[in-house]
């Protein structure tokens, strides 16, 4: 990375190319952290606001020519650190911002980076579609962060992460070039799966800067069951037979028994007791009915209540905020999201809290159990120098058992900065030299988001 006095010199160019209202200088401080907390902030010389994909192409080729480094920048609903620069220049997708077209009878729509995740969402229903991605922040999380992070969310359970949802990508790669990969055909299998390769690399091979996205059909009717456990081993045991009866469910989340203690309140389906499973259902008026009673049959066994809220998207309402009441119970939180096969999903849920004893933290999981996928979470009081410590080595030993179980570090929040590095504990050296092999012939001065998912070299 180059010094800032020389990103500096770089920017009257970049003021040229954008003009001077869109490079913000000094950075402002939003654009230097994002939703990990745990106190973290990079800094930036500038943040670069391009308003048309080759303003980006012309702003990284200045970039890369003077050695500066290149933060691709979405909504900052990131969880793992991966929007936060480690100097250089963040270049924002606030004002790209269209949607280029869209048609509504043929399935898709041509997105660009900056359009968030809930005007697409709101688009796609106006017209009776929707777009199955459904990270939390949908406010604030954008379409190119969505795809730089291959988002999840409760519904990837059987709609798939967003990467099924992408059939084309516009991204600017090194040295400053705009390429076009897929596009709006269905179906494409001319080349290496660059489209694929953009997606989940965390600004680190280029910036998107718009995506060919699928839709699908909304959902005519759709059902909501929410069935309490004893134990999460006994909501393990629901889920496996929800799985074996062929039962089809849109979303399986869970809350093991602190956090649904702990983080939640104002469930609005009753009151809670022991561990929390919700189970979806939807399709046409019959299909979802049909679904609905096939949850209720693979539920009960072993249930201590199987209710069926009657406003499930108050109850989603309700999902999404479980993540600040754990936060709120002592001022903050460690939380990551690993994930394990199906079968091993009890274990993991079973050891968290054993983790965080050994370590004096309260330790506890939700999440999208049906993907197996946790945010296992240690809280802690951030003022406490001890407690931060002891999280750190929680984490640690909860990454440690993650790849144990046959799982991964990261089921859907990618690695960032808060565990860059930390693929090499989960891959053997051959993988990774096909990993690195990949940044090197993409990114040959190594200046996409340094720091990010790999170790700075
Ligand atoms: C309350 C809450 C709930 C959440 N729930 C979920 C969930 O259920 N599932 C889930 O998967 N995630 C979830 N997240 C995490 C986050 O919302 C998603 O990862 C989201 O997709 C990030 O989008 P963003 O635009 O905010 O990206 P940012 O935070 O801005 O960036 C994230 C990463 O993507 C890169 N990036 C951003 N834009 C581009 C671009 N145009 N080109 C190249 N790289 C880019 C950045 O460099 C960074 O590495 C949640 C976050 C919060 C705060």
């Amino acid at each position: 990375m180059v010094p800032d006095s020389t990103t500096d010199r770089l920017l009257p160019a970049l003021v040229e190319i954008v003009g001077s209202d869109n490079v913000l200088r000094p950075a402002p401080a939003q654009y230097l952290t994002d939703e990990t907390g745990r106190g973290l902030r990079g800094d930036a010389s500038a943040v670069v606001l391009p308003g048309t994909a080759d303003q980006a192409a012309a702003v990284v080729a200045r970039c890369y020519d003077a050695g500066a480094a290149i933060t691709p920048r979405g909504g900052g609903s990131g969880v793992a650190g991966g929007a936060v620069p480690a100097g250089g220049v963040v270049v924002a997708c606030d004002r790209l911002d269209r949607i280029r077209n869209f048609d509504p009878l043929l399935w898709r729509i041509h997105a660009e980076a900056g359009v968030t995740t809930a005007r697409l969402h709101r688009t796609a229903r106006e017209s009776g579609l929707m777009f199955p991605p459904d990270p939390g922040a949908a406010e604030q999380s954008q379409i190119g962060g969505n795809l730089a992070t291959n988002a999840g969310g409760p519904h990837a359970f059987r709609y798939g992460v967003t990467r099924r949802w992408v059939t084309g990508v516009e991204a600017v790669i090194a040295p400053g070039r705009l390429i076009t990969v897929g596009g709006a055909t269905r179906k494409d299998t001319a080349g290496y799966d660059l489209a694929g390769l953009l997606v989940g690399s965390e600004g680190t091979l280029g910036l998107i800067t718009a995506a060919w996205l699928r839709l699908v059909p909304a959902p005519e009717a759709v059902h909501l069951v929410a069935a309490c456990y004893p134990t999460s081993a006994d909501a393990c045991a629901a889920i496996e037979r929800v799985l074996g009866s062929g039962a089809e469910a849109s979303a399986l989340e869970l809350l093991d028994e602190p956090a649904a203690r702990l983080g939640g309140g104002g469930f609005p389906g009753g009151p809670l007791a022991g561990c929390l499973l919700l189970a979806e259902a939807d399709g046409s008026t019959v299909e979802a009915a049909a679904r609905r009673d096939a949850l209720l049959d693979a539920l009960a066994t072993g249930a201590l209540s199987v209710a069926q809220p009657d406003d499930p998207a108050a109850v989603w309402r309700w999902r999404d905020g479980v993540s600040s009441r754990l936060s709120a119970v002592r001022g903050g939180k460690l939380s990551e999201d690993i994930a394990v096969p199906l079968d091993r999903l009890s274990e993991a849920l079973a050891e968290v809290p054993r983790i965080g004893e050994r370590h004096g933290l309260t330790g506890l999981s939700f999440g999208h159990a049906g993907d197996g996928n946790l945010h296992a979470t240690f809280l802690l009081d951030p003022a406490d120098d001890g407690e931060r410590a002891a999280a750190d080595a929680a984490r640690d030993e909860l990454f440690a058992l993650a790849i144990e179980l046959g799982g991964t570090i990261s089921g859907e929040h990618g690695l960032g900065l808060v565990k860059s590095g930390r693929l090499q504990d989960q891959w053997g050296p051959a993988a990774l030299d096909a990993h690195a092999a990949i940044k090197r012939a993409l990114d040959p001065r190594g200046l996409f988001n340094p720091g990010k998912k790999l170790p700075t070299r």
